[in-house]
């Protein structure tokens, strides 16, 4: 027998990396980005430590740069640098990730450093744009810089560089076919695609800002503005959702969902504060936008990040369906990805991240109902869709939802299912003592019906929602002894009269005629006329049918 190893020629493996690893060219910036990211955290931390002596930290940027002549791409960073030996080690060996490394070297003391990178294959995404990439790095440690170039083949070559300032430099000649590359816009907009909440400042050219001269603000003196260039920095290095709760105000939360939406003029009804670290890691804000009873509801409205990084916005799969209506971010390094980090596995921690957020959406919507019912019964039109929605698909959530889900009467009140019962429990069963509980989806059309329960004493629902009859069959299944009927049915029949039998006006001859003249229009395979069952001011007479024909045809 012999063993041996694979081997895996790199010859081979390059063009296959270059063209099929990641589906989408643009995302060479974010990789890019990213490990400048990383390399000015990974300073941070080993400043905080001690370990890299006589470096001042400082207020480090990362900066990209087009030379649209030169059809090159420069991105710069104040991090840690490399030397000569690490650029061999990390750079010309594929597949060797130094993020993974750092993480593993500093373990506990470097969890919360943020450190993006783990497959060590993202830097060589800058091929897929260019025909030519060089590197100029200068460490934090005393050595020279160095100077890498690559021209996509597996050779490169390798150099001192005068290079002064610590950090590195990367320089992406651009090739013909993505020449996109070098138009600010698209650029512009990548920055803002990818990098938006990034923790490190991103700067991306210089503009112009209006500032109050200094010293006009003086008694008696007119107000001079003057205007001055600033770097035009890209992202917000701190977003709300890497606060803490407690730090932040109910205005610090409306303003982040201006920022992530700025299209939205509508303000969000409420958000839920995502924050956990065990056994999973996951941050993140909700926001419930109103909703209305239209089902084509904008999905895809969350966005999923990784230690800032955006990653996609099709949570599919993380988030419950009935909550991929809901907007905000969920940013968690605990979702596996697989390198393109586009499609999602299902696996054990993204099913416990999603049932971690059903809780959390459930138990805040729990506290605004105990907190403030009155502002719940407000919100209830706005949200009912989400909650209705949830309640049918997910067993846990309607365990929950049960307490507090709200079944509005015609007459404008909110019950929720327990208060209900209670209250129709004497008046509204039928022969076999099974609660009946009467609705009515549409105020118009069914008045008179309306009108006539009323009139016996039953409390009426109004329940328009369209997936509100699904809920029904699940409720009558779930519950015992209860049923749903239309209060044009037959239904009010069948409830057991507990007032005295009412009189009716009409003459036991008139009647008749009546009942024989009504049957001669109205096919009775389908319905019933009735005079003597019901009678009001409202209606001499009603038309019903059986619910459950009525519900066949739905
Ligand atoms: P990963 O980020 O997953 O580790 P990459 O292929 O993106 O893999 O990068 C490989 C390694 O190269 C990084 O882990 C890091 O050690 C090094 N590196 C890349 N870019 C920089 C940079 N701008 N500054 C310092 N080191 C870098
Ligand atoms: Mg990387």
């Amino acid at each position: 027998m012999t063993t041996g190893n694979i081997n895996v020629s790199v010859e081979n493996i390059f063009p296959l990396i270059k063209k099929f690893l990641y589906s989408d060219h643009e995302i060479f910036l974010r990789e890019l980005i990213s490990n400048a990211t990383d390399a000015t955290l990974k300073l941070k931390h080993l400043t905080n430590i001690g370990e890299a002596k006589g470096v001042t930290y400082g207020n480090p940027v990362i900066e990209v740069k087009i030379d649209k002549e030169g059809k090159k791409l420069h991105i710069l960073d104040q991090g840690v640098g490399m030397t000569a030996e690490e650029v061999k080690k990390y750079i010309n060996e594929v597949a060797f990730s130094g993020a993974e490394e750092f993480l593993e070297k500093y373990k506990d003391s470097a969890k919360e450093s943020g450190i993006i990178g783990h497959f060590g294959l993202g830097f060589y995404s800058a091929f897929m744009v260019a025909n030519k990439v060089e590197i100029i790095t200068k460490s934090y440690k005393e050595e020279p810089a160095a100077h890498w170039s690559c021209d996509g083949s597996p050779k490169y070559t390798l150099e001192e560089s005068d290079r002064t300032e610590r950090g590195t430099e990367i320089i992406l000649h651009i090739n013909a076919d993505s020449e996109e590359f070098l138009e600010e816009s698209r650029i512009n907009e990548l920055l803002v695609k990818y990098n938006k909440f990034m923790p490190v400042p991103i700067k991306f050219g210089t503009r112009e800002e209006t500032v109050a001269e200094e010293g006009s603000e003086q008694e008696g003196e007119e107000k001079k503005e003057k205007t001055i260039t600033v770097d035009n920095i890209v992202n917000n290095p701190e977003p709300a959702w890497t606060k803490q709760p407690a730090d932040l105000q109910e205005e610090d939360y409306k303003n982040f969902y201006r920022e992530l939406y700025p299209m939205q003029f509508e303000e969000p009804l409420f958000h839920i504060h995502l924050n956990v670290d065990y056994p999973f890691n996951l941050t993140g804000i909700l926001y419930f936008p109103k909703l209305t009873n239209d089902l084509n509801i904008q999905k895809d409205k969350i966005q999923l990040y990784q230690n800032q990084v955006f990653v996609t916005d099709n949570v599919e799969g993380i988030v419950p369906e009935f909550l991929t209506m809901l907007r905000g971010v969920i940013d968690s390094p605990d979702i596996p990805l697989n390198v393109s980090r586009s499609y999602l596995q299902a696996d054990g921690n993204v099913k416990k991240i999603s049932s971690y957020i059903t809780r959390k959406v459930a138990d805040k919507l729990k506290s605004l109902f105990n907190e403030n019912r009155e502002d719940f019964e407000k919100k209830w039109n706005d949200i009912k869709v989400v909650i209705e929605y949830g309640m049918l698909s997910e067993e846990k959530f309607f365990e929950k939802a049960d307490k507090f889900a709200l079944y509005p009467t015609v007459d404008g009140s909110y019950f929720t299912f327990e208060e209900l019962q209670e209250k129709i429990k004497e008046k509204q069963t039928d022969k076999d003592n099974k609660l009946v509980i009467l609705y009515a989806s549409d105020k118009e059309t069914q008045h008179p019906y309306i009108a006539e329960a009323k009139d016996r004493g039953y409390e009426v629902l109004l329940l328009d929602s369209p997936i509100v009859s699904h809920l029904m069959q699940k409720l009558e299944t779930t519950k015992e002894n209860i049923s749903f009927a239309r209060v044009d049915a037959d239904s009010l029949d069948n409830l057991i009269k507990k007032d005295e039998e009412q009189i009716s006006k009409l003459s036991e001859e008139e009647k008749t005629t009546l009942k024989e003249q009504l049957e001669k229009v109205i096919p009775q395979e389908k319905f019933t006329v009735q005079l003597e069952a019901l009678d009001s001011n409202a209606s001499p007479f009603v038309i019903t049918q059986p619910e459950f024909m009525r519900r066949m045809k739905e």
